[in-house]
């Protein structure tokens, strides 16, 4: 087994091939090395180390110690200096680096080598005490911090309060002797905290951070952010052993980072900072401020501090060469960590950058037109899910924030406006002009309206798959949802925030990208869809297979889904008219009436509602096509719950308060998601199903009449588990369809479709295809249906399973392709079976996520449906799993 690998001399054991052995930082070096680039020669000990470490109770493996060993052979071969050499000794680096980039999560120690003796002989050789006690004193602090566990906080004060006592401000204008006397307080600090002294022997230091590196892959930091990115236990971190480079060697050293583009607008221009005199962290550290590299960025800063290419242009001059030849080769843009050591400049670290999603936008447009990389590349190069926040209005992120709370980020964008806190109040102000964020504790299907009229909304109970997450998401509207430090007490109408007790009318901001809430107004960003974002979406539409449609029903979404590309509509949720205004009353006076004439009597009243809404939306789509889902939630949903709200439909109906209720009694459910809904509403009152498609199909005649382009509507059929189900209802809607041709003496093309959304249809799919024109996989139902999981409670314990490890995903979020995947490849190969051009969509919320994207189109569906914000991710996503 190789252990250890080398690099250094324009020579390399490893290449930027072997991530995963030896980890990102290990590899870019010695890819850096073959290129021929100045790099200080160094070897890393493999992530396969690693995973032996703590598979055999934190030891290693036998041959490692004699590997370690002449790898530092190596080092001094190319050096001309030695470990622990009296005279001319050899400090080194002990880096960590995992697979993936894991930024400030595990440690480094830098000087390491550096005792009592060697610190003399650097003095010496160098000439510069001053630099060699400074490396000394950064040596011991980062050790007792890395490997011995002390906290720096000790150190930190001692040497404060020698600053203070000689009137010193900045660390540099510390003499040799300062520093001297400095570590010895350091030393004596140590052994009074730890009964211990600190080590002396570099082999012992070696090996001390050797192990704390393999450790610090286990602490508490790096175990949170693997859970937050994903990245596997089982990966493990390198470690780096690297002969130092001095950038605190005086007024000719320095150290920097930097980014070969604008890593936040994307722009072609070297961008980076740097300090004189100054050794790794610092810049970072933030102890002075760092200058920029180039003079083009110090004037934009209108910073005095002078530039790189000012003060060491032939350094300088190097480092772009270096820059550019890394990004060519490379083909991506780099974030660079580099230091001049007297002069000399030496590369010490290479890396994709990361980016703003405006930045990648521009970066890879750019790069496809100056020809570094092709147009697919360009499209495979942007994260879907990012596209997000370039979609809504942002905070400028050069705003002051006042924040007062923090929930989840439940859907981007921010938005500002006066405090409401009912739907009501929503509505009315809406009206009035003036604009809301709706502040619930948490919303139900009745609040809608108000959430439509507000800007953004925020609930101070649930989760990201609360009724409030999903809908706002659904309008793309912003949402903080379960900001649970706010209260709200609605009988005042206040919001009490950290001790503030806001009202009504107050003006607070919800940033739905970080969770954030703000007090007043703040300055924000307005999207830009055309640029570089229409140039990746051109190039994305030319290699998607899938076709995207759009969740939408009412005007607004249909019109956004257009403008963001959506192809029809995918899911049309005809509940959700039933909701606004005055027809709220009509349909409850449809569901509470105890006869079929009763609620004849009310559908009346609705179809005319019905139907301009379907001549609105078919005429926005302009004969793209439409699927329209009959009534699907339980009746439950729509009831009459206050005194006030039964009083108002009694009226309507002529009846009394008492009757109504004993009707809305009736009709209440223990669980009504497993209850009176979908098609079971049709089967028990057909006149609704009928209602509905004499809606669409009047709708469609009138549209076509006013746009010359025919529409083909699709009926679909929800929660249909058997399928005689389908064939009851889809013999409603025929009859409809067959009297209303006759009427308007026209022909409509039409298709009876239904939605997979239980297991049973699924697995019955063959036989419902006989009946069904199309399938559209609701993967909502059939995820909760499946796992038996109710989705409204599953917030609570599916956390808890992520954090145990029992699931990876939330399935709601993402699909389950082992499970609910699974019934949908069942279906599909069993409809396809039976009616082989049968039309397939999904239209779940899975229809918006990358990952279950890909899952659609390696299934072989034809199109995902998702809300009309994620259109333009939902044909990035399907670009990419066609690519
Ligand atoms: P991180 O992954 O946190 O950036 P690094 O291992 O890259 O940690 O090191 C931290 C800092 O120390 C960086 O600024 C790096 O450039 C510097 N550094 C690491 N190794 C050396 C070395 N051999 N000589 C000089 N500086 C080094
Ligand atoms: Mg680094
Ligand atoms: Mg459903």
């Amino acid at each position: 087994m190789k252990w250890v690998y080398t690099f250094g001399d324009g020579k390399a054991e490893g290449s930027a091939n072997d991530r995963n052995l030896l980890g990102g930082k290990g590899a870019n070096l010695a890819e850096m090395c073959a290129l021929g680039l100045p790099v200080p020669p160094g070897f890393t000990i493999t992530t396969d180390v690693c995973s032996w470490f703590y598979e055999n109770g934190r030891k290693y493996p036998e041959a490692l110690s004699a590997d370690v060993k002449k790898s530092l052979e190596h080092i001094a071969a190319v050096t001309g200096r030695t470990f622990g050499d009296k005279a001319k000794p050899l400090l080194v680096s002990v880096r960590s680096g995992s697979r993936a980039s894991m930024p400030g999560m595990m440690d480094t120690v830098l000087n390491l080598g550096l005792n009592d003796e060697t610190v003399e002989a650097i003095a010496e050789e160098s000439g510069d005490p001053r630099f060699a006690y400074d490396s000394y004193r950064r040596f011991i602090q980062m050790y007792s911090d890395v490997v011995m566990g002390l906290d720096h906080s000790v150190f930190e004060e001692i040497l404060e309060d020698t600053k203070a006592n000689l009137g010193h401000e900045v660390d540099t204008a510390l003499s040799a002797d300062d520093w001297k006397n400095i570590i010895e307080l350091y030393k004596e600090k140590i052994e009074e905290e730890l009964e211990k002294p600190f080590p002396q022997d570099p082999e012992e230091q070696l090996w001390g951070a050797i192990g704390a590196v393999f450790s610090s892959w286990m602490n508490t930091r790096a175990i949170t952010y693997r859970r937050l990115h994903g990245i596997p236990e089982n990966w493990g971190t390198a470690v780096n052993i690297q002969a130092m480079v001095f950038g605190n060697m005086g007024d000719r050293s320095a150290t920097g980072v930097a980014f070969t583009r604008n890593p936040s607008t994307g722009e072609k221009k070297l961008y980076g900072e740097f300090l004189v005199n100054a050794q790794g962290e610092d810049v970072v550290a933030g102890i002075r401020t760092p200058q920029n590299i180039t003079e083009d960025a110090r004037i934009a800063a209108g910073s005095d501090k002078p530039s790189l290419e000012k003060v060491m242009p032939q350094a300088f001059a190097e480092f772009c060469a270096v820059s550019d030849r890394l990004e060519k080769h490379y083909t991506d843009m780099q974030d660079l960590e580099f230091t001049i050591e007297d002069g000399k400049l030496w590369m010490l670290q290479t890396r994709a950058g990361k980016r703003t999603a405006k930045a990648a936008l521009r970066i890879a447009v750019d790069m496809a037109n100056e020809g570094l990389i092709t147009r697919e590349e360009a499209v495979l190069r942007i994260d879907p899910s990012s596209l997000d926040q370039l979609l809504h209005p942002t905070i400028d992120p050069k705003a002051k924030r006042d924040v007062i709370g923090t929930g989840l980020p439940a859907s981007p964008g921010a938005a500002t406006g006066e405090l409401v806190f009912s739907s009501e109040d929503a509505e009315q102000a809406k009206a009035e002009g003036r604009k809301v964020i709706l502040v619930r504790i948490e919303t139900s299907p009745e609040d809608i309206h108000g959430m439509h009229a507000a800007e953004g909304i925020l609930t101070t109970r649930g989760g990201m798959t609360s009724h409030a997450a999903v809908v706002a998401r659904g309008m793309g509207k912003p949402c903080v949802s379960g900001a649970g430090s706010l209260r709200v007490d609605y009988r005042n109408e206040t919001l009490l925030a950290m001790g503030v007790v806001l009202k009504k009318g107050d003006i607070i901001t919800v940033d739905g990208g970080t969770g954030q809430v703000l007090k007043g107004s703040v300055p924000m960003l307005q999207p830009e869809l055309s640029g570089d974002f229409g140039q990746i979406m051109e190039w994305a539409d030319k290699t998607r297979r899938m076709k995207v449609r759009a969740n939408a029903e009412t005007p607004t979404d249909a019109r956004t889904a257009r403008s963001f590309g959506a192809e029809g509509i995918g899911l049309c949720r005809t509940e959700h008219m039933f909701f606004e205004g005055e027809r709220i009353v009509a349909m409850r006076e449809m569901i509470l009436a105890d006869n079929e004439k009763g609620r004849r009597i009310a559908l009346e009243k609705l179809l005319p509602m019905q139907r301009s809404d379907f001549v609105e939306l078919f005429e926005i789509m302009n004969g793209l096509p439409v699927t329209i889902r009959l009534l699907d939630p339980p009746l439950h949903e729509f009831l009459p719950k206050t005194e006030e709200e039964i009083a108002e439909v009694a009226a309507a109906m002529n009846v009394s308060a008492d009757k109504l209720r004993e009707r809305t009694d009736s009709l209440h459910e223990f669980n009504p998601m497993l209850g009176h809904r979908g098609c079971r509403l049709a089967i028990s009152y057909p006149e609704i199903a009928e209602m509905q498609a004499r809606a669409i199909f009047e709708a469609a005649v009138a549209a076509a009449k006013s746009t010359g382009a025919p529409v083909e509507p699709e009926i679909m059929v929800p929660l249909v588990g058997l399928r005689a189900e389908l064939d009851f209802v889809k013999a409603r809607i025929d009859a409809v369809a067959a009297d209303v041709m006759k009427e308007a003496d026209i022909e409509i093309n039409y298709l009876v479709g239904t939605m997979i959304e239980l297991p049973r249809a699924a697995v019955r799919a063959h036989s419902i295809a006989e009946v069904a024109e199309f399938f559209s996989f609701g993967t909502n139902d059939l995820t909760q249906t499946t796992f038996g999981i109710s989705r409204d409670d599953a917030s609570s314990f599916l956390t808890t399973y992520q954090a145990k490890g029992i699931i990876e995903q939330d399935p709601f979020v993402s699909i389950d392709v082992d499970g609910v995947g699974e019934l949908v490849r069942i279906a599909v190969e069993k409809g396809r079976a039976t009616r082989p051009g049968i039309k397939l969509g999904i239209c779940g919320e899975h229809g918006g996520d990358p990952a279950s994207i890909k899952f659609c189109d390696e299934t072989g569906l034809d199109y995902v449906s998702c809300s009309p914000f994620r259109v333009p991710i939902a044909r990035l996503a399907a670009a990419q799993a066609s690519a």
